[in-house]
């Protein structure tokens, strides 16, 4: 059974945890820990800031509509992105987005609901929903790693995330140290050239030599024994588990949770990820241990709404 939140009129106090990646935009409305509604609509990315904070709303508000008795008291955002936390303003973002770096969308999603709303990016979103709601619920030191379709990091050090000065702390996606193939970025050689979903992709079209739709299209030919495909989940799997002796070096995490479309392969992937940790131990001699995503589509979702409460209660400022 849900709580109840004292509301004396029979109204439910909902928060809202909003998911804004460069394809899709999720919506869940939480009661407690319990999940009342789900939303979801492709991300208007080429259309601007103020379209995609337009779908967002919407959702929102569909999921109101389809909950009878629910009254939003706050909502917290998981935005693909690098996020001003404070202000609730994207710095940054990737050239697939439009009029994003620089959007105001706390201010933008506040108004428009009529709630308090929190903004963070959307792999710390993922690492706080694993962390306090998923496959690394009770864990104080973690690094959280999304293979999609770029490859993004986050932690959370202590049991509290780690923004870093500018937010954008864990980016283990990008720094070099993994071959030399050119990145989506302009760089080469990082992790995302090995292990994002695209990267999956085109191991196997070079190595076959037959196109593909994705990952999960190889992953279904390495299940079906192509040794082409399993050669790229696990050239994927070696340069996930370097990545987290790298920052368990660094950070002393004791655990890495991997979510993403990627990660979804699990029975390809956490085989050669755990074996690749274990070959190299940090100093420490406590190999990382890695774990899937146990939240999976909701995780940014859902980490995104356990910063909603809060909000509500006490906004800074
Ligand atoms: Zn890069």
């Amino acid at each position: 059974m849900g709580r109840e939140h004292g509301a004396p009129d029979g109204a439910r106090d909902v928060v809202a945890g909003l998911d804004i990646g460069g394809t899709g935009t999720s919506v869940v409305l939480l009661d407690g820990e319990r999940v009342v509604a789900r939303e979801h609509a492709p991300t208007p990315a080429r259309d601007g800031g103020a379209a995609m904070a337009a779908t967002a709303t919407g959702l929102v508000r569909s999921a109101l509509g389809a909950t009878p008795g629910a009254r939003l008291v706050g909502a917290g955002v998981g935005a693909a992105g690098v996020v001003d936390a404070a202000s609730g303003t994207v710095v940054a973002a990737s050239d697939s987005f439009r009029d994003w770096a620089g959007f105001p969308l706390g201010a933008e999603l506040g108004a428009a609901l009529g709630v308090p709303v929190r903004v963070e990016n959307d792999v710390n979103a993922f690492a706080l929903g694993e962390s306090r709601l998923g496959a690394a619920r009770g864990l104080d030191d973690v690094l959280a790693v999304t293979l999609g379709t770029g490859v993004g990091g986050a932690f959370v050090l202590g049991g509290e995330l780690y923004r870093g000065p500018r937010g954008a702390a864990g980016e283990i996606g990008h720094v070099r140290g993994f071959g030399d193939l050119p990145c989506t970025c302009g760089g080469r050689g990082h992790l995302e050239t090995l292990a994002s979903g695209r990267a999956v992709a085109r191991a196997y079209q070079r190595a076959a030599g037959t196109a593909v739709a994705g990952a999960r299209e190889v992953a279904d030919l390495a299940r079906a024994g192509d040794p082409h495909a399993r050669d790229a989940f696990a050239a994927a799997a070696d340069a996930v588990g370097r990545a987290a002796v790298l920052v368990a070096s660094l950070l002393d995490v004791t655990d890495v949770v991997v979510g993403g479309g990627v990660a979804a392969a699990w029975d390809l992937l956490g085989p050669g990820v755990a074996e690749s940790v274990l070959r190299e131990p940090p100093v420490s001699g406590a190999a990382v241990r890695a774990r899937p995503s146990s939240l999976g589509r909701d995780a940014v979702a859902l980490g995104a709404a356990s910063l909603a409460p809060a909000a509500a209660l006490s906004l800074p400022g």
